[in-house]
C-alpha cells in the first residue's frame, strides 16, 4: 500500500525534544556488560531517547524473553515475528550484569510472547528470584505484558516478590485499536487490577501526542486510580521511523506539568510527566515516593 503522508509528517519537533546522544566511558561500560551476555534492553530495542543519560548513570532496562515480539503495535520499535525459544540461562545472566553494573535499582521488561502458554510468566519469575539471590539490597521493577489478564500466569510472576509490577496502558481507549496490536484497554485494566489487588505496587503509563483529548487523559488516568493504580508516568510519544504511527501533537512541558498535578489531586502516589519521560525513566525516584507515603 502507498504511504499516505499525513500532516503530523511535518511537525517540527520542539526545542524541548531536543538533546544530547553523545555517549560516555560509563555508557560504553553497560554496552560491554549486556552484549557480553546477549542480553537485550529496551533502551536499544526501542530507540529510548534518554539511553546516553540512562546508560552513563549505569541504569539500563533489561528486556528478557529474547528481542523479537508477537504483537506489531504501531508506536514500538521492537522487532516483530516470530520469537526464539526462551533462553534458560537469561535469568542467571541478567543477574549477573545488575551485580557487574552495580545497580540498586532493577527495572526489567519484555517483548510479548503470546506464542508461550504461560506467556513467558516462569522466565520472569526465574529472573527476579536470580536478580535477588545475586543482589540481595536491590529493588525489582518489573513491567510485563497484559499476558491476557489471565490471574494464574500474573499470580506466577507476583508470587517472586517484586517491588513494583507495572504494565502500561500506552494510550487513551478510543486510540487503542489503531495504535497497540491485539491489546485491548479493558485487558490492560484488568491485568492491572489483579496486580494492585495482590498487594503490589502497580505503576502505569501512557504516551502523550497520539491524537487523545485531554478529556481523554484525564478518564484514561481516572480508570487507572480505579483499577488501583499508585505510580504512573506520562512522556512524549516520539516516532522511531517513519513508518510508525505519526506524532500528532507535541505537548508543552506545562501541560505535561498541569497533568502531574491533576494526577497526584486523583490520589496517585506518584507521577512522572515531562516530554521525554519512559515508565523506567528515573524509575528509582517513584519507589523512593511510594515508600514515604507507605510509612506515613
Ligand atoms: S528511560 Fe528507561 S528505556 Fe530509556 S534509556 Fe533510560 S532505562 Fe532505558
Amino acid at each position: 500500500m502507498p504511504k499516505v503522508r499525513e500532516h503530523s509528517d511535518y511537525l517540527r519537533k520542539p526545542d524541548w525534544l531536543k538533546i544530547s546522544l553523545r555517549s560516555t566511558t560509563n555508557s560504553a561500560d553497560v554496552e560491554q556488560i549486556v552484549e557480553g551476555r546477549c542480553l537485550h534492553t529496551i533502551c536499544s530495542s526501542g530507540m529510548c531517547p534518554n539511553k546516553a543519560e540512562c546508560w552513563s548513570r549505569r541504569t539500563a532496562t533489561f528486556m528478557i524473553l529474547g528481542d523479537i515480539c508477537t504483537r506489531n503495535c504501531r508506536f514500538c520499535a521492537t522487532q516483530t515475528g516470530r520469537p526464539l525459544p526462551p533462553d534458560e540461562a537469561e535469568p542467571d545472566k541478567v543477574a549477573e550484569s545488575v551485580k557487574l553494573m552495580g545497580l540498586k535499582h532493577v527495572v526489567v521488561t519484555s517483548v510479548t510472547r503470546d506464542d508461550l502458554e504461560d506467556h513467558g510468566a516462569t522466565i520472569w519469575a526465574r529472573t527476579v528470584e536470580a536478580i535477588r539471590r545475586d543482589n540481595p539490597d536491590a529493588t525489582i521493577e518489573l513491567l510485563i505484558s497484559d499476558m491476557d489478564a489471565r490471574p494464574e500466569l500474573i499470580d506466577v510472576v507476583l508470587a517472586s516478590c517484586p517491588d513494583i509490577v507495572g504494565h502500561n496502558i500506552e494510550t487513551v481507549e478510543r486510540l487503542t485499536p489503531e495504535v497497540r496490536s491485539r491489546a485491548k484497554y479493558r485487558t490492560s485494566l484488568a491485568t492491572l487490577k489483579h496486580i494492585a489487588a495482590s498487594g503490589a505496587v502497580a505503576k502505569s503509563g501512557l504516551m502523550l501526542g497520539l491524537g487523545e483529548s485531554e478529556e481523554e487523559v484525564l478518564t484514561t488516568l481516572a480508570d487507572l486510580r480505579e483499577a488501583g493504580v499508585s505510580i504512573v508516568t506520562l512522556g512524549q510519544y516520539l516516532r522511531p521511523t517513519k513508518e510508525h504511527y505519526p506524532v500528532r501533537a507535541y505537548i508543552t512541558p506545562e501541560k505535561f506539568e498541569e497533568y502531574r498535578l491533576k494526577a497526584l489531586e486523583m490520589g496517585f502516589s506518584y507521577c512522572a510527566s515531562a516530554p521525554l519521560v519512559r515508565s523506567s525513566y528515573l524509575a528509582d525516584a517513584a519507589l523512593d515516593a511510594v515508600r514515604k507515603v507507605c510509612a506515613k
